[in-house]
């Protein structure tokens, strides 16, 4: 009886979910993108105008990232006030947009900290704080000890990473509409095949209607497209959210640490994680299965994984082939007692993956193209000493599965 009470008031106390997929708008680059194609102050606060009317239209609560240092005060700080005034909040998208790749840990976070304690200023004098902070394209370091050092600082200074699901290409679009080029179906084209491809692959992350986060950038081609991008999206299923809804999705709180030159969006580090995960999952698996063909005395099972062109490598010389490697073990392991008990100790595995670009120049995760293995290999006697090495093992693709293409063993 109790418990049915309970379960009542838990159920009755569950606010509902409005219908569709939550979708938080990100502006970039604020005040405005492309200073240098709007040098004049009366046309800027136009474009904020009107980017801040078709957000109200669709009542549409933004996070909006700022470089303190894209233009002087007072207009930075005018600007901004509008996009305060409508109820938006601001971010910190660092002083002078660096990339995080061309240039040390130390001189990035000094920009992004300039950055920060500029809008965190502006900010406490209208009560609020600064919550959030994007990486200039997207780019969180090329080694890991850039990433972690950056990290370590924004962890520090409170500052969240707000990441972007949804990459694209919407500001290369500013310069031929300022030239007067008719670009409006290319625009809504992109921008609707960035969704439907973003949202496929968020789906498949998170087994279910994943929210997503879309970046556009503040720009006068927005003024011109948002209306009819944010009816679109509004017709094909997607809810206005806001950032604390969407970033409560548990893919939000994954841990990656990816590695590249380029800046991917989230969904893509995260597929990186997972590909390079189940990789190095599948091949141990592979070769823990062939240590096992070897302790049933099975050699044709064991040489069956090498390819027919397979290259093993000894201190004795270099064996070219499947059917020689074959010969060979046969001829040096010729019985059951000869081959005792092979185990491996996995030392290192390596990916041969990286980052490709879609037909419109976002940075997507690559297919796995070789996978090496470092191990030590160990065989051991019920009647002697166990005899041990290390062995490195290259490994292509073979349909859904994995072979060796060179092995060389001491
Ligand atoms: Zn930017």
């Amino acid at each position: 009886m109790l418990a049915s009470l309970l379960l009542a008031l838990t159920l009755s106390a569950t606010p509902a979910t409005p219908a569709g997929r939550p979708l938080l708008i990100t502006v970039d680059d604020l005040p405005i993108a492309s200073v240098s194609l709007h040098t004049d102050p009366a046309e800027r606060e136009r474009i904020t105008r009107g980017l801040l009317a078709v957000l109200k239209k669709h009542h549409i609560q933004a996070v909006g990232l700022v470089n303190m240092g894209r233009m002087k005060e007072p207009e930075v700080s005018r600007l901004l006030d509008l996009w305060l005034a409508d109820g938006h909040e601001l971010g910190n998208h660092s002083y002078s947009h660096p990339s995080l790749t061309q240039q040390s840990a130390e001189a990035f976070i000094a920009d992004v900290e300039r950055g920060r304690s500029a809008l965190a200023k502006h900010l406490a004098s209208r009560g609020k704080t600064v919550r959030f902070f994007r990486f200039p394209f997207l780019r969180e370091g090329e080694t890991l000890e850039k990433l972690r050092a950056v990290r370590a600082y924004l962890t520090e200074s409170k500052q969240r990473v707000l990441p972007v699901t949804i990459d694209n290409q919407d500001w290369s679009f500013e310069q031929p509409f300022v030239q007067g080029k008719p670009v409006a179906e290319e625009y809504q084209e992109a921008l609707h095949t960035a969704v439907r491809f973003s949202e496929a692959r968020g789906d498949k992350l998170g087994g279910g209607v994943s929210p997503q986060i879309l970046l556009l950038h503040a720009n006068a081609v927005g003024v011109a497209e948002w209306d009819r991008l944010f009816t679109w999206l509004k017709q094909t299923g997607h809810r206005f959210a806001t950032a604390d809804e969407v970033l409560a999705h548990p893919l939000f709180s994954e841990s990656h640490e990816f590695i590249g030159t380029h800046g991917p969006s989230l969904w893509e580090r995260l597929i990186d994680k997972r590909v390079r995960q189940d990789t190095e999952t599948a091949v141990h698996a592979l070769l823990r299965k062939q240590a096992e063909a070897w302790n049933q005395g099975d050699l044709d099972a064991f040489c069956a994984v090498y390819t027919e062109d397979a290259a093993f490598v000894s201190p004795t010389g270099l064996t070219r082939g499947r059917a020689q490697v074959l010969a060979r073990y046969r001829q040096r392991y010729p019985d059951r007692k000869a081959m005792g008990t092979l185990s491996f100790e996995f030392l290192e595995t390596r990916l041969a993956k990286g980052i490709e670009y879609s037909a419109f120049g976002d940075a997507l995760s690559s297919r796995v193209h070789g996978v090496s293995v470092v191990a030590r290999w160990t065989l051991a006697y019920p009647d002697k000493a166990s005899a041990t090495g290390l062995t490195l093992l290259v490994l292509h693709r073979r349909g859904d599965g994995w072979e060796i293409v060179e092995d060389a063993s001491m």
